[in-house]
């Protein structure tokens, strides 16, 4: 092989789609969903039931674009929606008829994950012929909950903290034929929810949320345990009872709730937490409490790096695994305490979220370390850049790790030559390539041999090339900065060609820290994604999946890029999908308005401006006119690159 002239063309015939496949472990956490077809694209399948009806992702992004909704482009597809809340669903009833439990189960969604009205609308739909219920963590989110199911009979749970009108909202809409249970989070709660029943005369449905003693797993451990945040200790949970037997209200007190953290990735805490929570439900039914709900929480985990293992952006267990673990634990203390088998309640938000939703960003330019095969220095050169280059025709396979030493000094001596004036710029330039040709020849001749030395295996870092991505970081992954998530990302094209390039990701702010260098990988974390050679002129589109929880509410306004156009994407049931809910991202006007800014006198002061400068002669006419125009259309357009017309 001619190291140094990677063929690209040659690469192709021996490269296949499930090369792809296995390199971006598409099967792993894209199963049933997402696949990749014969023309090397990546294939969503939006209901796993009628895998014949498929969608080329790039397809459609084109399509899309054509009509106008532009990269970076979120795209929900409410039929994967659906088949997560089925499969949820259908989990826990076969769980249930395997270990013949008496008690049913109901879902409920908690908005906190997504509460995107279009979202929240489909939630409801696809959740109704299961009953899924709603779970409030805040007082808008109440409100949220409370326009949106309109059936009778459905179950609202009330989470977060609550002041006096929440609790008293809570009550009255119980009027509407629904069952809304108050969660006690606080000790304090009792007594705005005794307020509340004097006020409105409504008997309250109460729950208690417990601080467990074990502990869940993972980044969000401290969810639960003696020092959590939220719920009531031990002590206090007997005190809720007490003043509710006092005032004649125990049989007000219904539900038991616990959430042990989010992506929980081992099934064991998982086991303990729901074990404990059932000793805790079986007493209070002891003391007297008209315990009808047992609610485990959320926590159910998503396996965004495809590998089944218990690392954190993974799970070792199914939903199923998850269903039959939940009901064989409630069953067993039913047993033990001879009680009334209660209502299986589970908060799971990131696992019905997560899949739905894909951004599709393009890549606006990279930035590449590839100089190939350097020229002579010639003997008149500098003594330093002689070396380099004979350091680089010496690069063999037995002395990769000695070459990259003898490059690494060579380049360093450099920098001092230069900071103390033997060295010019032209010669620190020249050197500066000639160590990066070694490392390119390094690390060519590194990737046809089984083992690498350590330091040359880091080349790949370091050699990585920047491929900027036309999105921000910080608005639509901003899980991926803020606490190091991992998220499925590769190319949605060309995936019959072998990806040669191995990049990192630059967003489009101009932090430092909007980058993605974490990517999945069955062992650990990769710190390269490979990715095509970009060609002049084609567009190159990329693509962030399983990122529908979390994302889009906790993304930001960093440097002002605003939220992405968003699409909803469903099967037609005739072979073609349709499009609704178009949401046209943030304008430049929106995003300057939510920072107070008013658009109409901004202008106004760029004009006077312009007509100061045009008196003065700085300007002409037509500048001004270029200008204005500029100015007064970049404020209506979308706050991302948009092409050229
Ligand atoms: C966040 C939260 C959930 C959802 O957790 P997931 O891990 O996304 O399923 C459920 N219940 C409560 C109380 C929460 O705070």
């Amino acid at each position: 092989m001619e190291v140094g002239s990677m063929d690209d063309e040659h690469e192709a015939e021996t490269w296949t789609i499930q090369r792809s496949a296995d390199l971006y472990q598409v099967r792993g956490w894209g199963h049933p969903y997402f696949t990749i077809n014969q023309a090397g694209r990546v294939e969503v399948v939006p209901d796993p039931e009628r895998p014949s009806l498929t969608i080329d992702l790039y397809e459609l992004v084109n399509d899309l674009d054509a009509r106008g909704l532009e990269l970076p482009l979120l795209l929900r597809f409410s039929d994967v929606l659906r088949d997560r809340i089925k499969r949820i669903n259908e989990c826990f009833a076969k769980a249930i008829d395997e270990y013949q439990y008496k008690g049913a189960y109901r879902g409920v969604f908690p908005v906190k994950v997504n509460q995107q009205k279009h979202f929240i609308d489909e939630v409801v739909e696809f959740g109704a012929p299961w009953r899924l219920g709603l779970e409030a963590g805040s007082k808008p989110e109440l409100l949220i909950a409370l326009s949106a199911e309109q059936e009778a009979g459905g179950l609202v749970i009330c989470n977060g903290y609550k002041d006096q009108a929440y609790i008293e909202t809570a009550l009255l809409a119980q009027r509407f034929d629904k069952t809304v249970i108050v969660v006690l989070e606080r000790i304090e709660e009792l007594d705005f929810t005794f307020r509340a029943f004097a006020k409105t005369g409504i008997r309250p449905t109460i729950g208690v949320r417990a601080k467990l003693g074990s502990r869940g797993m993972g980044r969000w451990a401290d969810s639960t345990g003696e020092r959590a945040k939220f719920g009531l200790t031990a002590s206090e949970i007997v005190e809720v009872v007490d003043r509710l037997q006092e005032k004649g209200m125990l049989d007000c007190l219904q539900l038991l709730h616990f959430h042990a953290g989010s992506q929980i990735s081992s099934i064991i805490p998982i086991k303990q937490a729901v074990r404990e929570a059932a000793n805790i439900f079986a007493e209070l039914a002891k003391m007297g409490a008209s315990m009808r709900y047992l609610d485990v929480g959320g926590g159910l985990a998503v396996d965004y790096d495809g590998s089944k293992t218990d690392f954190h952006a993974s799970k070792n267990y199914n939903i199923q695994e998850y269903a039959y673990d939940v009901v064989a634990a409630v069953k067993e203390s039913c047993e033990k305490y001879d009680l009334t088998p209660p209502t299986i309640v589970t908060e799971s938000g990131r696992a019905i979220a997560a899949h739905q939703s894909v951004l599709v960003y393009e890549v606006v330019g990279r930035n590449e370390v590839r100089f190939g095969k350097p020229q002579d220095p010639g003997p008149k050169a500098h003594k330093i850049l002689q070396q380099l280059f004979e350091t680089y025709q010496g690069i063999a396979p037995k002395n990769l790790q000695e070459a990259f030493h003898d490059a690494s000094q060579a380049k360093e001596e450099a920098e001092s030559l230069f900071k103390f004036g033997y060295l010019g710029l032209r010669e620190r330039a020249q050197a500066e390539r000639l160590f990066w040709s070694c490392c390119e020849k390094i690390s060519d001749y590194a990737k046809t041999m089984k083992r690498v030395p350590e330091e040359v295996q880091q080349l790949d870092q370091v050699m990585a090339a920047m491929y900027y991505g036309n999105f921000s970081v910080f608005q639509s992954i901003p899980d991926s900065w803020a606490i190091d998530q991992l998220f499925p990302i590769m190319p949605i094209h060309r995936l019959n060609e072998e990806p040669t390039i191995k990049a990192t990701i630059a967003d489009l702010t101009c932090d430092s820290d909007g980058k993605v260098d974490h990517f999945i990988d069955v062992e650990d974390v990769k710190r390269v994604l490979p990715v095509h050679r970009w060609r002049e002129g084609e567009r190159y589109f990329m693509g962030i999946f399983l990122n529908g929880a979390y994302q889009e509410i906790l993304g930001d306004l960093h440097n002002l890029f605003g939220d992405t156009n968003a699409v909803h994407v469903q099967l037609d049931g005739e072979g073609g999908y349709e499009v609704s809910h178009f949401v046209k991202g943030d304008t430049i006007t929106q995003v300057l308005e939510y920072v107070e800014y008013e658009p109409g006198a901004m202008v106004e002061r760029v004009r006077r401006q312009a007509e100061r400068a045009r008196r003065q002669g700085l300007i002409t006419f037509d500048q001004v006119k270029m200008l204005m125009k500029h100015y007064e259309e970049s404020l209506g357009s979308y706050t991302y690159l948009t092409q050229d017309e």
